[in-house]
């Protein structure tokens, strides 16, 4: 009779949970899609009630499918999509109107309004993040100012707020627990970051109610335990993290100087940055990564915009593959890119180049590119543009970086993960466990059980592969110069 550990990590398509064992082995998962709800173009939004209710059930079948029995379940992890909405009230649970999701830009013009009265640096300095839509807070200022009587109930204590984690976590405790953890905060827009507190002067300008806020706890941390109703006894909820930050967590990235990058339909990279929160001047994202104990970890975080996606569209747009796992056998046909380079700037350039004009290019093209060469400058960008956002956040943190950890979709290309360690002079590692973001809930989980201690956790994570560069360095120079003068003829090229 063993012990387990069950992540839930609420995702912004689908509920998965997944049962680990005392080794932080994977034993069974279960996931459920959920429907996405587009009232008008650029809004987005889910029902509460199907994020919990394929929540509770994906958790259900998963331990069935385990075989294990739930009293040997020691504790529970949350994980979860960031900075989506919810304003509910607290007698009966009923939420005033359906979640907005992260990706909903109707608040733009809230933003906007923050800016014109002068808390951009306000808000960079405090938050950490740089004032944007996706962000929790004009969410909540646009709940607060559309629902009839809102602000009113909410300054009364009748309606209260949380992200995915702390509506979760409240229906999971039958309303014991309104708390969220400090990452999940500090997507808030709300939370002073340095302070480890809710924002006087946020909160004010944006006319949110504090009262109506959760309590922050660490992010390893019993906050209450699961209704027995659920299955049959009750378990302890002992860890709530941000998917990103759970997956940073769940690859070991435990010193500063380790990254991970999740290559999947973009990329989302993380640098552990250690106790200290790192001012970025690359328009890079400072986020807790984790809080134990009382005490922050940070991190820079930035992403990629077009990544997996420039290779869906070499299979759906030009018709050049059939699947995306063959890129790999055709990159590796030929002995270089010819000189050919892609841009996939299809929507535009992120970090560090932030240019919403640029747009997708190929240049170099030959008499003798061919298909080949194509195809592996589209891998290649995926490299360029990860290594693009390290550079940035080596640059701004001063830390050299140890070695990046790697998931998602794309990291399952032997060629690409070569192409990645090559052009970035560090190991780039993937792990046997590449769940890593229920991983990361259940070691949190399992670290604040008791089950796991530092040692403990260190030893979970295992490579699977470790790709070690091989490029010499005047060649990976070469190459990055290449990028950087494609990248520039890629820059301004719609016009408004
Ligand atoms: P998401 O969670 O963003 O949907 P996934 O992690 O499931 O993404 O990864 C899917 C993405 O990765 C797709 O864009 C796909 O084109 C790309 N992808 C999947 N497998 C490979 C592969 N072997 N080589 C290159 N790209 C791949």
């Amino acid at each position: 009779m063993g012990k387990y550990i069950a992540a839930l990590d609420q995702g912004t398509t689908s509920s998965r949970a997944v049962i680990f064992d005392e080794k932080g082995a994977f034993v069974a998962s279960h996931a459920i899609e959920f429907p996405q709800i587009y009232p008008k173009p650029g809004w987005v939004e889910h029902d509460p009630e199907q994020i919990y209710q394929s929540q509770v059930k994906a958790l259900k079948m998963a331990v069935q499918k385990s075989g294990v029995n739930a009293k040997d379940i020691l504790a529970v992890g949350v994980t979860n999509q960031r900075e989506t909405t919810i304003v509910w009230e607290k007698a009966t649970g009923k939420p005033v109107m359906n979640a907005i999701v992260w990706q909903c830009r109707r608040t733009a013009p809230l933003v906007e309004r923050l800016k014109k009265d002068g808390l951009g640096n306000t808000i960079r300095d405090r938050t950490g993040l740089i004032p944007d839509a996706y962000f929790s807070g004009t969410k909540l200022q646009w709940i607060l100012d559309t629902i009839d009587d809102a602000r009113k109930r909410a300054e009364n204590g009748e309606l209260i707020f949380g992200t995915v984690d702390t509506y979760l976590v409240w229906r999971l405790t039958n309303g014991k627990a309104h708390v969220t953890d400090a990452t999940n905060a500090s997507r808030t827009m709300l939370f002073n970051i340095r302070e480890q507190a809710w924002d006087d002067v946020l909160l004010r300008a944006m006319n949110i109610p504090k009262r109506m806020l959760p309590e922050v706890v660490d992010s390893s941390q019993i906050v209450g335990v699961i209704d027995k109703e659920i299955l049959g006894v009750e378990i302890p909820i002992a860890a709530m993290a941000g998917d990103q930050h759970a997956a940073l967590y769940g690859q070991g990235c435990f010193v500063p100087g380790m990254a991970k990058n999740t290559y999947g339909t973009g990329c989302f990279v993380l640098m552990n940055t250690g106790a200290r929160p790192v001012n970025s001047r690359n328009n890079l994202v400072t986020t807790v990564a984790w809080r134990l104990d009382g005490k922050p970890t940070y991190a820079l975080e930035g992403s990629v915009f077009v990544a997996g996606a420039a290779i869906q569209w070499l299979r759906d747009e030009m018709k050049m593959i059939e699947t995306a796992a063959e890129t790999n056998e055709i990159a590796s046909s030929v002995p270089d890119n010819g000189g050919v380079y892609l841009v996939p700037a299809f929507t535009g350039l992120g970090a560090p180049h932030w240019d919403m004009y640029a747009r997708g290019t190929i240049v170099g093209l030959t008499r003798g590119a061919g298909r080949a060469h194509v195809v592996r400058a589209t891998l290649e960008s995926i490299a360029y543009q990860s290594e693009d956002v390290l550079g940035a956040m080596i640059n701004d943190s001063g830390i050299r970086m140890e070695m990046l950890r790697v998931d998602g979709g794309a990291s399952n290309n032997d060629f690409l993960m070569q192409y990645q360690a090559d052009i970035l002079g560090a190991n780039v590692m993937r792990p046997q466990v590449t769940e890593t973001t229920a991983l990361g809930a259940a070691m949190l989980a399992g670290r604040a059980a008791g089950l796991w201690d530092d040692g403990a956790l260190k030893n979970i994570w295992q490579p699977e592969k470790c790709f070690k560069p091989q490029m010499p360095a005047l060649e990976r120079e070469k190459q990055l110069r290449q990028w950087k003068r494609a990248v520039e003829k890629a820059k301004s090229w719609a016009e408004e």
